[in-house]
């Protein structure tokens, strides 16, 4: 399994298995023992998906060691605050049935952030969590937190796939060395993805699928990513993507479809900011 270097040194799996939008804690449960058979090791999971409880269960049905596996979490805004945040990480590790995290997000950069993440740099330093990160800080919130905190974040973790490619958020990112995630790689299936001409000419040259493409160029750009699947079929298609390179001409056809803007969340929508600001995401 090929891994990048987070900031302080830690290991990170350079593919991840996402469980975004699966509510159902029975399929939750399976599709994480599936993706760790297939041969995942990193899972991506947030307080805000309800399904802590079922990623905790597959890691021990699972069999395979914790220390081999890097699990991912992320405090939603209703946790927010130092008091909370501390309290949201315990929330975590308990449904998890964890003792320490491999990664914890920051979700979004709404609410009290800067109190949780003085929260998050005493959990990393009493060893509670091996390393602390953000999610859908653009570059304006990601340069401020880190100029005014102790601690650079080691990953942020943005929407990335071929119609929102982040080349600038990623150069920056990589001044401040921040190791940058890609969510929603496969642009959730918007926008036709699967049946884009320029990636299903690419996919046809290969003999690879269009997300197998799109998840391989996304690792030769250095991006951690984490395609969510409930089908056993293609968690297993979405990691076999370490056989086959992409070449200078494939890589240039993809960069001609990004549209330099946000496909699926704008973290800076107003009517978005609203909408989680009154939401009560029901976290027990
Ligand atoms: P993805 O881009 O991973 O797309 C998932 C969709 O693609 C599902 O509809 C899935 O359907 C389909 N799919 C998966 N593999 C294939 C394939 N090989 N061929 C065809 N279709 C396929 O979307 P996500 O939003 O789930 O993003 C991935 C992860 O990123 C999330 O699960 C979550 O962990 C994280 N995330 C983080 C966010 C944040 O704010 N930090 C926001 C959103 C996501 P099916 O299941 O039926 O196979």
């Amino acid at each position: 399994m090929k891994k990048v270097v987070l900031n302080n040194g830690v290991e990170m799996p350079i593919i991840g298995f996402g469980v975004f939008q699966i509510e159902d804690a029975a399929q939750c449960e399976q599709a994480v023992v599936d993706a760790i058979q297939a041969g995942y090791r990193l899972i991506d999971t947030a307080s805000a998906y309800l399904n802590e409880e079922a990623v905790g269960r597959a890691i021990k049905r699972s069999g395979v060691p914790r220390e081999e596996l890097f699990i991912t979490t992320k405090l939603i805004i209703q946790e927010q605050g130092y008091k909370e945040a501390k309290e949201a990480f315990e929330g975590s590790l308990r449904r998890l049935q964890l003792d320490y995290l491999d990664l914890y997000l920051v979700h979004q950069p709404l609410g009290d952030y800067y109190g949780s993440w003085r929260a998050l740099e005493e959990l990393y330093k009493e060893g509670r969590i091996k390393a602390i990160g953000v999610s859908n800080f653009y570059p304006d919130r990601l340069i401020d937190l880190i100029q005014h905190n102790e601690i650079v974040p080691a990953v942020n973790q943005v929407e990335t796939h071929p119609f929102t490619q982040q080349i600038e958020s990623q150069k920056i990112m990589e001044e401040f060395n921040v190791q940058i995630e890609s969510w929603g790689p496969l642009a959730e299936g918007k926008n036709n993805i699967f049946e884009n001409e320029k990636l299903l000419v690419i996919a046809n040259k290969h003999g690879k699928s269009v997300a197998q493409i799109i998840l391989r160029w996304l690792v030769q750009r250095d991006i951690v990513v984490i395609p969510k699947s409930t089908r056993k079929e293609r968690i297993q298609e979405n990691i076999n993507i370490f056989d086959f390179e992409l070449d200078k001409s494939d890589m240039e056809q993809i960069a001609i479809i990004d549209t330099g803007k946000n496909l699926i969340i704008n973290h800076r929508d107003p009517d978005l900011v609203k909408w989680f600001g009154v939401t009560n995401f029901d976290i027990k």
